[in-house]
């Protein structure tokens, strides 16, 4: 189904035409092999790069295409409507972006135009083993000896894990807690950096996710990005623009979840009649658009805000609580309206249902969300 949008800017709607024939063209006929070999599909994330559709909420003059992040996540929903792994790729990647671009020095920002057009892939390593909820009482420790710092511990669930060309390592250069926390840009090829096997996920085959194993990497002093201390502000504010990156992959599932059930709704008869006429059916389809159009609304509200340079962070957990569980709920309903057919892989939507389930949980699980807006409510905000 065509979307009716209104966007800010003629070149906007150029950049979506151009997202969704390199979608049509790029994705769609590769998802079904790709996740089904669970192969990360590392060239055409180049070519989404080489497009100028890697870095768009960035400057240009760091490689980058100066749009509004309601534009850039657009994008990000008709890639996802077409291919999750790749539009969450997109997305954990403007992620891994964040640290350099808003608080490296100019050394560091050297690399951004090779970060924004593909050349070079990031990955984000917050979680660890032990934890992912209570990131602020991680354990991987970097100490300062000489022009270097030595990295030794355990990150977990790490995108692009092993595929990665540079890694944003959280550790902790000081005390216990926040304040003690810093980031480091590894390149990926620093001896002692060793990705492990990665992990067998129940969707998102096609997306690498594993442990990092840390042993004595010798990471130079001037990858410190930011000063020491910061590395916990820096992961935080970074969460709060990937949060609307998820949510955005979310309303993306979710209406292509939707627009598969209607078609097949429309089409498939029973009772001599196509099953989209009988109002248990047709209502549930209904309730379904319903959420796609609402989660679509709450995500791009919250990026106006951040594109006003307004406060957004707790709108951002707003949207993805709220999109990434209609995405589980509509995905979940596209494989009842199929029926049987609904539950084997010659269709999409049970696929669509295994890879609704970790937007759930990523970037910040909903109960976190969840916890995010109570604090804010119980401080009169
Ligand atoms: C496919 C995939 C990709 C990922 N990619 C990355 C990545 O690139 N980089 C990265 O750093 N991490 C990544 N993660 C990790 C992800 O962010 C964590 O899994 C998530 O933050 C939850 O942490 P945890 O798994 O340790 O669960 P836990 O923190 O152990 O939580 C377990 C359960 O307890 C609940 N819970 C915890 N604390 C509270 C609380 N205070 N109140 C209520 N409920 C609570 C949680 O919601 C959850 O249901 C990825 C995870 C997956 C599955």
């Amino acid at each position: 189904m065509t979307v009716d949008r209104i966007l800010p800017t003629g070149e906007a709607h150029d950049l979506l035409d151009l997202a969704t024939d390199l979608a049509d063209r790029e994705l769609a006929p590769k998802v079904t092999d790709f996740e089904s070999r669970g192969v990360f599909p590392r060239e055409v994330i180049r070519t989404i790069g080489r497009a100028g559709l890697l870095g768009l909420p960035y400057p240009e003059e760091d490689g980058g295409a100066a749009q509004p992040y309601e534009v850039y996540l657009q994008v990000l929903e008709i890639l996802a409507s077409r291919w999750l792994a790749v539009a969450e790729a997109v997305s954990v990647h403007t992620l891994a972006c964040f640290p350099v671009a808003a608080y490296g020095s100019d050394q560091l920002r050297k690399m951004l135009p090779d970060m924004l057009g593909g050349e070079l892939l990031g990955a984000y390593c917050l979680s660890e083993p032990q934890g992912g909820s209570d990131a602020a009482a991680l354990t991987t420790k970097a100490v300062r000896d000489g022009d270097h710092y030595t990295v030794t511990g355990t990150k977990a669930w790490i995108t692009h894990a092993g595929n990665a060309d540079f890694y944003n390592v959280f550790a902790r250069t000081g005390g216990p807690g926040a304040a003690g926390i810093s980031c480091l840009l590894a390149d990926a090829a620093t001896p002692g950096i060793v990705p492990q096997a990665a992990e067998r996920t129940m969707g998102l085959r096609s997306s690498p996710v594993a442990q990092i194993a840390f042993d004595g990497a010798r990471v130079p002093a001037e990858r410190l990005v930011g000063e020491e201390g910061v590395g916990f502000r820096i992961a935080m504010q970074a969460l709060d623009s990937g949060r609307l990156g998820i949510a955005a992959c979310a309303v993306g599932l979710a209406q292509a979840a939707l627009d598969y059930a209607s078609a097949y709704a429309r089409d498939r008869e029973q009772f001599g009649h196509p099953i989209i006429d009988f109002q248990g059916l047709g209502f549930m389809l209904a309730d379904m658009a319903t959420l796609v159009s609402a989660a679509r609304a709450l995500t791009l509200a919250a990026a106006r805000l951040r594109d006003a340079g307004r406060p957004y962070a707790i709108e951002a957990a707003k949207a993805k609580l709220f999109a990434t569980d209609a995405a589980m709920k509509v995905t979940t309903d596209a494989v009842q309206v199929l029926g049987g057919y609904g539950y084997v892989a010659d269709h999409p939507v049970e696929r669509y249902m295994r890879e609704a389930k970790v937007l759930q949980i990523v970037e910040g699980t909903n109960q976190i969300q969840r916890l995010v807006i109570s604090r804010s409510l119980a401080k009169g905000r």
